[in-house]
């Protein structure tokens, strides 16, 4: 038997679809927001360093380098183009004495990494001496032999058949290719660094060095996509074959290059298809995908095989596990405390010089949060268990999001069946905007970065 939620005698109207592409951030990957994090808040993440870890809380490691050949128009990530080797050499040296201050605490407790995270940036920017410096120096601090799976994002412009053996001998299980488009004129509009030749040869070096699972990432709805070059590039990754496919829908952040154009001009709107469109555009990728034989994972994840095919990462984070974010602007959650280090090149150097942590907000969730995050992150997938939240948190999800999962299912989004808590393919397409939902009202129409 399906129910609907009892509505509540203050469920909000139907939801003012919004329409253009204006200014901010769509996708939210964490909860309570970063804007609620604070600096004086380290001293709870100090203290959870010095504790020993919950039994059975698995632990990850995501490191950022911060390097790329260009600066992507739509990018709003902490990113250097400027940076000579010398420069490079002092940040992965950074970054393993980072690791070396976190290695011997006790909020390790014995425990090896489950997963780990190569992120940017552009990871494979890198050279391979320096990936080999970096890799081996943090194996030595914190073995990896237990690590479920390795994840390395790359720029197909910088990977040679070399730099791919190497990478793969370093023990990435998980190659993530950002291809974003395949048409030279939108990646140069839009301020890609590679080029449509340079994919199709590194995905077949890539399949030759024998990578378990390579996953490709698309943006829908990139300054002048058409329908028509949409198609194709959903064409082109079919044929291509991947594990896994990620697909995004263009939004436009503060402090990006679109943004600051729009603002010059006293635009409003972004030079980039509406979000009707873009959810058009993923609906059709999905249906697509599907026909081709993969299975929609997440609101942003279709996978070949979903027995084989797993994103340990993105699973593992979003059902709380530790992380240690390592980098500069690194986000990372150990023993119940959010934290971020310190999001500027100097200032992060100069700390872990120093022999300090970098870390410059934090932010210790309270259980109803903890609650929250792991709701709204988990409902990306589609659909979850009241069971698994009555289990973990002791709190049945269907009576304390009552209020919005009514709201969720009069908008025509959601249901509950059950045990189960779904959304349909049309909620699962706008999901980020949905999760606010779910927020406290402190949390709600706050600037999310
Ligand atoms: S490659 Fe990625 S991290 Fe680098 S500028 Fe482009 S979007 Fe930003």
């Amino acid at each position: 038997m399906s129910v609907a939620p009892s509505n509540p005698a203050s469920a909000p109207p139907a939801p003012v679809i919004q329409k253009e592409t204006t200014v901010g951030n769509y996708f939210i990957s964490n909860y309570p927001p970063f804007s609620a994090w604070k600096t004086e808040d380290v001293p709870a993440f100090e203290d959870a360093l010095k504790r020993a870890p919950k039994p059975d809380v698995p632990l990850g490691v995501y490191l950022h380098i911060p390097f790329c050949r260009k600066r992507c128009h739509f990018c709003y990530f902490r990113v250097y183009t400027d940076k000579d080797s010398a420069a490079i050499r002092g940040y992965i040296d950074a970054a393993i004495q980072e690791l070396a201050i976190y290695a011997g605490m006790p909020f390790i407790g014995g425990r090896k990494p489950r997963f780990i995270y190569f992120g940017g940036g552009t990871p494979s920017y890198l050279s391979v001496d320096q990936l080999q410096h970096l890799t081996r120096s943090m194996r030595d601090l914190l073995p990896w032999d237990e690590a479920e799976e390795v994840t390395f994002e790359a720029e197909p412009g910088t990977l040679t058949d070399h730099k791919l053996k190497a990478i793969r001998e370093m023990g990435v299980t998980r190659l993530s290719l950002g291809v974003e488009n395949f048409d030279d004129h939108i990646l140069e509009i839009n301020g890609r660094a590679h080029q449509s030749r340079e994919i199709e040869r590194a995905y077949r070096y890539a399949r030759e060095v024998g990578f378990p699972q390579i996953n490709v990432d698309l943006i829908a709805g990139m300054v002048e996509e058409t329908e028509s070059n949409w198609r194709e590039c959903v064409r082109k990754t079919i044929e291509m074959d991947p594990d896994s496919v990620t697909v995004y829908q263009m939004e436009v952040p503060y402090n990006t290059t679109i943004y600051r154009q729009m603002k010059a001009e006293g635009k409003l709107a972004a030079p980039v298809a509406d979000w009707d469109t873009k959810r058009g555009w993923v609906r059709y990728a999905f249906s697509e995908f599907e026909k081709a034989g993969y299975t929609v994972s997440s609101a942003y994840t279709v996978v070949k095989s979903k027995e084989r095919t797993r994103f340990v990462y993105r699973d593992r984070l979003w059902a709380g596990a530790d992380l240690l974010g390592l980098g500069v602007a690194s986000f990372g959650h150990i023993g119940g405390t959010h934290y971020q280090n310190e999001h500027d090149f100097d200032p992060y150097l100069k700390a872990v010089q120093a022999g300090r942590s970098p870390v410059h907000r934090a932010l210790t969730p309270t259980a109803d949060e903890r609650l929250i995050r792991e709701f709204i992150l988990q409902l990306k997938t589609g659909g979850v268990k009241a069971s698994y939240y009555q289990g973990k948190f002791g709190v049945d999800p269907r009576a304390r999001f009552a209020a919005p999962l009514a709201t969720l299912a009069q908008w025509g989004f959601a249901r509950v069946d059950g045990d189960d808590i779904r959304l349909n393919r049309d909620g699962l397409l706008q999901v980020d905007r949905l999760l606010h939902e779910f927020f406290l009202p402190e949390h709600r129409n706050v600037r999310y970065a």
